[in-house]
């Protein structure tokens, strides 16, 4: 790690100045154009879901249930986190705009099965609100690194979901993005259909951080969090590079009840 480059003062999107008020002003004459809701094909304005569908998919966050701190589970009346009891997240804390349920599971996946590049910026949008209202507030100087998809995925699906919603979110929230800071080292195996056991073994070793990054706040960007096991491989990485805190922003966090795979480890 000592011969590594250093990073340097991230570059940000500006929240004053010429350029953001000119990105502010086309923001503000996109959302007057009427588009259709991307659930529901009801009345909607500049790409964003309708009024109704925008409820449903946030009332999973909004229905006052007992979240874990660290991982963003919804905890059943036992209140323990089976995801964090077994294992002690090396992240410090996630925010999700929703639980992956109907019907925010159909916007995740028209993004990636669907391959609706263009819903990313609507989906960070959903997430830059879930952000302004979290309980604490994320670091002034905090940077966004979107998780790296394989290469395979990548040419199956022409982007990467995460990377789209990272660029969008550093536009909307004024933060810095920084993909290069996270690396895959190497494929791995898909994890669509793995069990938790299989997850955490096959995060481990896939990322790297090419540079030091000491002090730095760093918030990871992904699309779904299932078991936060990539979450916690990823936050392993980027603080042995350094990094002071390590936090998670994820479209969608997988309720334990709805996974695939129900054993413990
Ligand atoms: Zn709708
Ligand atoms: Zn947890």
């Amino acid at each position: 790690m000592a011969d590594l480059p250093v990073l340097r003062e991230p570059a940000r999107y500006p929240r004053v100045g010429l350029r953001h008020r000119f990105y502010l002003a086309c923001q503000a004459g996109i959302a007057l154009v009427p588009t259709s809701c991307v659930l529901c094909q009801g009345r909607a304005k500049g790409g964003s879901l309708c009024v109704f569908c925008h409820a449903a998919v946030m009332r999973s966050m909004l229905d006052g249930r007992p979240r874990c701190l660290a991982c963003c589970l919804a905890l059943d009346a036992a209140m323990q986190c089976p995801d964090c009891v077994q294992r002690l997240p090396a992240f410090d804390r996630v925010i999700a705009a929703f639980d992956y349920a109907a019907p925010g599971d159909l916007l995740i996946h028209y993004l990636k099965a669907g391959r609706r590049f263009t819903s990313a910026a609507m989906l960070a949008g959903l997430l830059a609100q879930a952000v302004r209202h979290a309980t604490l507030a994320l670091p002034d100087d905090a940077i966004l690194v979107p998780v790296p998809a394989s290469r395979a995925s990548i040419r199956e699906r022409g982007f990467n979901p995460a990377a789209e919603v990272a660029r969008c979110l550093a536009r909307q929230l004024g933060m810095a993005c920084r993909p290069g800071l996270l690396l895959r080292a190497q494929e791995g195996r898909r994890q669509t259909h793995l069990g938790r056991i299989e997850r955490v073994s096959s995060s481990l070793a896939l990322y790297s951080c090419p540079m030091r990054v000491d002090g730095a706040a760093i918030v990871v960007v992904d699309d779904v969090m299932t078991t936060g096991s990539t979450l916690h491989s990823i936050a392993q990485v980027l603080k042995a590079a350094g990094a002071a805190s390590v936090c998670g922003l994820v479209l969608a966090r997988t309720p334990y009840v709805s996974r695939p795979d129900q054993q413990p480890g």
